[in-house]
């Protein structure tokens, strides 16, 4: 192996030898430059004892002025025409005897070392370049590694992961148990005849812990961990993916029993023949042995497969199939409790101040991944090391969580007095609007210090977790999305680029609504837009099912729907207005409002004062950020 590393070094060095010989060739034999003319001379004064002629030099040995003789060596355009001038003179030297000797070496053309040379050396340089490009591209010498599945033995950080790492996902820990049962004691079921599933499919968004719970499932059995992502098995070269399969399986059965767990496995198990560009040949080849492979081991092998993906509706049926992946485990984004629990696990290794309430924060975080609760609890780690804190407060948590959903707090950008009053008025529309709509949930936190991409915020906080959205909630989203630009247009006189997150938003809410939900009287009850899983940046780019005229329907009514919604919101804002005019000056104030001050001011009370874990509390997802607006 180790002898394998040189070879590149060797190369070089040949080709570097061989260039230096060549130019030496050329360049630097020590040829005296002497005029043909002057040749000629030497020989009619009967200076020349001995010559050579080889190629285009001529050697030639003189008498000197002392009788010591010289050598010169000088180049000659063309031997051939001195040859033939000097024959006679030549010969009847050599018979006088005041040549001694002459000779011309016989042509062998053009020199062939000289031709092949330069030619030789491109080739080496190019096939030097060659064997660096490649071993670039695949971290090793690329004969040598072709084929050979790049898994991950065992667990990478050494450390045995058990479902009791796992918080929260308590039905897929349940649905699991069954494969771990089996591998620590496959016997048990063989003998009864029970056919336990070869592979299973873990199904959900990212980040909500898939490869943790194959991880878990691998460590509480005890069994070996062969991990490998579906985008390893993509390779340039036909047939490479194939025989890292092959390779995959060969190495699990050598160690079984074994979990194989396949990450991104939609990376290979595309549905075949589908697709742009038509099939493609590599990704079918090793999707075929994938599916041989699975099909090869028996049952007594002890080898599960566990594949993630987020999108199991675009995997080719064929992986489906009994025998196969046959069972689907959902891995959902966790509840209230589970989000909790999460946090209870990430929090293990941190120092937390004794007015942490993490159960606040779960309340705080719906919609959240395990991966994202995991990164909260960092943030304001760091936030809190930054700041030499021996422990993380709420304050830290507050911060994280505002981050990571709405970009850092921008305190430093300087705003004129004229852009505060804009982002004042703007926020306040959405505030305005959302208070006087009846299912709409409650505004928690007004702000008008810049964050992200945005200049002002206006969050509110779904009073439970529930993401089953009726047409009225949906509806009176739009309007309140509307609240900013209303309240432009109405207060201002102009409008600003400040509302464009706000009207996509408010659009695709009204898009859904028309022709996913189908919630409009003239479209009928009738999905245009394929439904399942929404995918952000892919929903819209679909194959259209319906004609060029519910296409223009789907335009209008979406145009109606908007239309009507801004006139309800500019409705609200014009008989608020003197509220709307506080809100602002209140906002221009104090910069930021709580849900209760902003209550209070609406109900014309004094404003209380607050706390930041009062205002933690008070926190929700962001009016403004352009999160998934997936739960809308
Ligand atoms: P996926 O494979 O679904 O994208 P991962 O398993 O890689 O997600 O999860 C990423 C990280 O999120 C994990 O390493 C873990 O720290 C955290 N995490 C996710 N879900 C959980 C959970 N249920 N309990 C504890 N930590 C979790
Ligand atoms: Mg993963
Ligand atoms: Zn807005």
């Amino acid at each position: 192996m180790k002898s394998r590393k040189f070879i590149p070094l060797i190369v070089y060095v040949v080709v570097l030898a061989m260039i230096f010989l060549w130019a030496n060739e050329l360049f630097s034999s020590n040829l005296t430059q002497m005029p043909y003319s002057q040749v000629v001379e030497l020989f009619r004064q009967e200076k020349v004892k001995r010559f050579v002629v080889e190629d285009q030099t001529i050697t030639m040995e003189l008498r000197g002025e002392d009788g010591q003789s010289v050598e010169v060596t000088t180049a000659m355009a063309d031997p051939e025409i001195f040859r033939m001038e000097l024959e006679e003179l030549f010969a009847q030297q050599y018979a006088s005897g005041v040549l001694e000797s002459y000779h011309f070496v016989p042509e062998e053309g053009f020199s062939p070392y000289a031709l092949i040379m330069p030619l030789l050396v491109v080739g080496l340089i190019l096939l030097f370049a060659w064997a660096m490009f490649m071993s670039r591209s695949s971290n090793s010498n690329p004969l040598n590694n072709f084929g050979k599945a790049r898994t991950v033995l065992g667990v990478p950080d050494g450390k045995t992961v058990t479902f009791a790492d796992v918080a929260g996902a308590d039905e897929e820990k349940e649905e699991l148990q069954e494969v771990v049962d089996f591998l620590k004691n496959p016997a048990k079921y063989t003998e009864i005849g029970a056919r336990i599933p070869h592979g299973l499919l873990l199904v959900g968004p990212p980040g909500t812990g898939k490869t943790l719970l194959a991880r878990a499932a691998a460590g509480e059995a005890g069994v070996q961990f062969l991990s490998i992502s579906g985008s390893d098995f993509v390779e340039m070269y036909v047939g490479v993916g194939a025989s890292r399969v092959r390779d995959l399986f060969d190495q699990a059965k050598k160690i079984a029993p074994a979990v194989i767990f396949i990450d991104e496995i939609d990376a290979v198990g595309r549905k075949r023949g589908s697709g742009l560009g038509g099939g493609h040949d590599e990704k079918e080849q090793t999707l075929n042995q994938l599916l041989v492979e699975m099909d090869g081991f028996t049952r007594t092998e002890g080898i599960i497969v566990l594949a993630a993906t987020n999108r199991p509706d675009i995997l080719d049926p064929a992986l489906l199939r009994p025998g196969r992946f046959d069972r689907q485990i959902q891995v959902g984004r966790p509840d209230v409790k589970g989000r909790e629990e999460i946090l209870k696990v990430h929090a293990k290794g941190k120092k937390l101040d004794g007015g942490v309430d993490l159960a606040v924060v779960a309340r705080a975080t719906s919609g959240f991944t395990g991966a994202d609760l995991s990164n909260l609890l960092n943030e304001a780690a760091i936030l809190a090391a930054r700041e030499n804190r021996p422990v993380l407060t709420m304050e830290d948590l507050n911060e994280a969580l505002m981050k990571i959903t709405a970009g850092p707090a921008k305190k430093s950008r300087v705003q004129t007095r004229k852009d505060l009053k804009v982002t004042a008025i703007h926020e306040a529309g959405h505030a305005v609007a959302i208070y006087h709509l009846p299912t709409h949930d409650p505004v928690r936190h007004i702000t008008i210090i810049p964050r992200g991409q945005s200049l002002g915020a206006t969050w509110y906080l779904p009073k439970d977790d529930s993401s089953n959205l009726t047409r009225n909630q949906m509806y009176e989203q739009i309007v309140s999305l509307l609240g900013g630009r209303v309240a432009e247009a109405l207060f201002l006189g102009d409008i600003s680029v400040g509302a464009s997150n706000d009207i996509d938003r408010a659009t695709k809410l009204a898009r859904d609504m028309v022709a996913r939900y189908g919630m409009c009287e003239k479209l009928g009850t009738v999905s245009y837009l394929d439904g399942g899983e929404v995918f952000i940046g892919r929903d819209y780019q679909t194959t259209k099912s319906y004609s060029e005229k519910v296409a223009g329907t789907i335009d209008d009514e979406v145009k109606a729907l908007i239309d009507r919604a801004y006139d309800h919101c500019r409705k609200i804002l014009t008989q608020n207005e003197e509220k709307l005019r506080a809100l602002v000056d209140m906002l221009l104030e104090k910069e930021s409002l709580t849900g209760k001050q902003f209550a209070d001011l609406m109900e014309g009370r004094a404003l209380g004062e607050t706390s930041a874990t009062d205002m933690f509390d008070e926190f929700a997802r962001p009016q403004e950020s352009s999160q998934d607006s997936e739960s809308l």
